[in-house]
């Protein structure tokens, strides 16, 4: 069973519901002034039966995530975390992680490149040439360590690939920035396994760029 429906099954939508909007029972059902609409007379309904509710007066409708999220202005991982509270229904890391959102794939994708380039700047051989020159430039190792700081040697898609490989899209890979696609004829360039794809950033040392919630939001080369 999937998370989601577990999280359905343990919550009655109209409980949901009604700690929102005054609910009347209609039968089986139960009806309402519609929180998303203007109305006199109650157009909105809940089914509990079938899990969802619908407005006849403006057409919306969903199941209680996206009466939650219509609501509350919130997006489906942050419904599906409220509700799986509620229901007590613990969310697998795995759904949550394919929920997430792509903002927040991102700063993980950041945190991940930034790893590997503090990695191959400590780690590598090839990496000699840029330690000498931090070391001219009187950038402690201590610093190095703190800020993540990093490099990247001149390679096509060393970085591309080893985030494919930690399970990360294409398509987040090129939203992030850090991946760039060739310019190729489109159909010698296969997405999803990132060829005609290359690195941003070759052959440089990187600084990390940090927002205040200590999140990399971004790189200079
Ligand atoms: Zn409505």
């Amino acid at each position: 069973m999937t998370d989601t429906q577990a999280i359905k099954d343990r919550l009655d939508i109209a409980q949901v519901i009604g700690e929102y909007v005054k609910l009347k029972k209609a039968g089986a059902n139960w009806k309402a002034n519609c929180p998303f609409h203007n109305e006199k007379s109650p157009s909105f309904m809940v089914h509990p039966e079938k899990q969802f509710w619908h407005c006849f007066g403006c057409g919306k409708g969903g199941d209680v995530f996206s009466f939650l999220q219509e609501m509350e202005g919130l997006d489906f991982p942050e419904a599906l975390k409220i509700l799986a509270d509620k229901a007590g229904v613990k969310i697998d890391t795995f759904a949550s992680e394919v929920n997430k959102s792509q903002k927040n794939r991102i700063l993980e994708i950041n945190a991940k490149a930034a790893y590997f380039f503090n990695h191959f700047l400590l780690e590598m051989p090839a990496s000699s040439g840029a330690r000498d020159y931090l070391a001219r430039r009187e950038l402690k190792p201590e610093t190095i360590v703190e800020w993540q700081v990093g490099f990247i040697p001149e390679q096509w898609d060393l970085l591309t690939q080893y985030l494919l490989k930690k399970g990360n899209s294409i398509d987040d890979l090129l939203a992030s920035g850090l991946t760039i696609k060739k310019d190729v004829a489109p159909d010698s360039a296969k997405a999803s396994t990132g060829k005609g794809a290359y690195d941003r950033f070759r052959g440089r040392i990187m600084f990390p760029l940090w927002d205040a919630h200590s999140n990399i939001v971004g790189f200079t080369g």
